[in-house]
């Protein structure tokens, strides 16, 4: 195999990744699920290790050859049961949709009934949605987030309860991609209790937060969590399966939909392989392992607490300047904007935003009057800015920018002005100093 390097040998992709290290070098990043990987990371992703077969589990393995692979799954395992605190884990999932689809194929059968969040009140595809195979397969219901009163923009834990009690569903389900606020696991499972359900957590958008303690523990409370890798928890581009407390009792009085096993752990390995997928990715394994360890250091913490200080000062900026933020402001690392009183809708932000080199994605708000391809909102994050060590300050001055430009759409110079000053803060803030790890 003839030597030979990106840069010569396909120079149309090298340009690709090239531009793309420049965008986020230079823009402002603000899309809420968005994060950025150390190198070490990139270059466990880059590795070898991609080009091997690895079906099954360390030790029990379909293919030789395993022996280096299965150090690297044992470390992302181990670390991650450190770092979650919990009895098991499976790191194979490809991303949080095919950890989510383990979820299902474990738990459900199809026709079953589950309730979920409505995904027009910050819920995610994989919770029922219509196009998706949890809403094809399976049979959902949605609560969602109150319209007004003192719990506007925030769940109603009796109403959850009372829907619960009326449609006896088979699994609960908790979870969101645009919701700021915490939620209460123990309320859940005491109604989950009381229904004969099984209660999921998705954490994909908080998994670095709840690691870092920063947000409240699901793990004691659900049958079983299921997450990304690649948002607030700062590793590869995957997904991934915990559970507390395994064991034969572990899901209450509710047995296994087959007999042949004593513990869940044992199914869900088995939904992800063979249920789910084929081989799974061990370069992309490597890098969890790489970003486990990177979150088990104290800096992760300190980083995950300034995550949520960033994003509770990028809320409060916003209230300041009349802006209504959904449930008046957050508790995580994302602010919901609603822009219905600025005469704005979410996809005209999204792109006068983008024009000034700053990134954020429309969002459906509760309650939306528009389709979800317009929609009166916009999702701002703070994982990724945090991560090249903005604090609350800079945080206020992009506020101040967003405002600017979507107090004054048309106007050329406010756009020029501002992405100037985007670049100016992004140049303090030094992020990629390569194209190829
Ligand atoms: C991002 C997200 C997912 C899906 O993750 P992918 O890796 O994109 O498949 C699942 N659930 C929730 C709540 C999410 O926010």
């Amino acid at each position: 195999m003839p030597v030979s390097d990106l840069k010569t040998a396909d120079p149309a992709i090298y340009a690709a990744l090239e531009n793309e290290a420049k965008r986020q070098n230079e823009g402002l990043e603000l899309i809420a699920s968005e994060n950025f990987v150390s190198r070490p990371v990139l270059q466990a992703m880059g590795s070898t290790l991609t080009n091997k077969y690895a079906e099954g589990l360390p030790g029990k393995r379909y293919y030789g050859g395993c022996q280096f692979v299965d150090v690297a799954e044992d470390l992302a395992r181990d670390r991650a049961k450190k770092l979650f605190k919990c009895d098991w884990v499976n790191v194979q999932p490809h991303s949080g949709a095919s950890a989510n689809a383990a979820v299902y194929l474990t738990l459900m059968n199809p026709g079953d009934s589950f309730l979920g969040l409505n995904l027009a009140h910050g819920g995610h595809l994989t919770h029922g949605s219509p196009v998706n195979f949890s809403g094809i397969l399976y049979n959902p219901s949605y609560y969602g987030v109150e319209q007004d009163g003192p719990l506007a923009g925030r769940i109603d834990m009796d109403k959850v309860r009372d829907q619960a009690l009326a449609l006896r569903p088979k699994m609960i389900s908790i979870g969101a991609s645009a919701y700021s606020r915490d939620f209460d696991y123990a309320a859940f499972r005491a109604i989950a209790d009381e229904v004969g359900a099984f209660l999921w957590m998705d954490m994909a958008h908080t998994a670095g937060l709840i690691a870092a303690g920063v947000l409240n523990d699901p793990l004691p409370h659900c049958h079983i969590v299921s997450t990304t890798t690649h948002k607030t928890l700062r590793g590869p581009r995957a997904g991934m399966l915990l559970i507390g407390k395994d064991g034969e009792n572990t899901m209450g009085k509710i047995a296994p939909k087959s007999g042949r096993v004593k513990n869940w752990s044992e199914l869900f390995d088995s939904s992800v392989f063979p249920g789910m997928q084929g081989g799974p990715l061990m370069h992309v394994i490597a890098a969890k392992a790489v970003a486990f360890g990177e979150a088990l250091e104290d800096s992760f913490t300190t980083y995950s607490k300034q995550v949520v200080l960033n994003s509770k000062a990028t809320a409060a900026a916003f209230v300041e300047k009349g802006y209504d933020v959904v449930s008046g402001g957050t508790d995580n690392h994302l602010a919901l904007i609603d822009l219905r009183n600025k005469g704005i809708t979410g996809k005209d932000a999204e792109i006068v935003l983008g024009s000034a080199d700053i990134t954020v994605n429309k969002n459906m708000v509760p309650y939306d009057t528009e389709s979800p391809f317009v929609t009166s909102g916009i999702r701002i994050g703070s994982p990724a800015m945090t991560t090249r060590g903005l604090k609350e300050d800079d945080f206020r001055d992009i506020v101040d920018l967003i405002d600017r430009v979507l107090s004054d759409p048309q106007n050329d110079s406010v756009m020029s002005d501002v992405r100037g000053a985007i670049h100016e803060i992004t140049a303090r803030f030094p992020l990629y100093d390569f194209v190829i790890a």
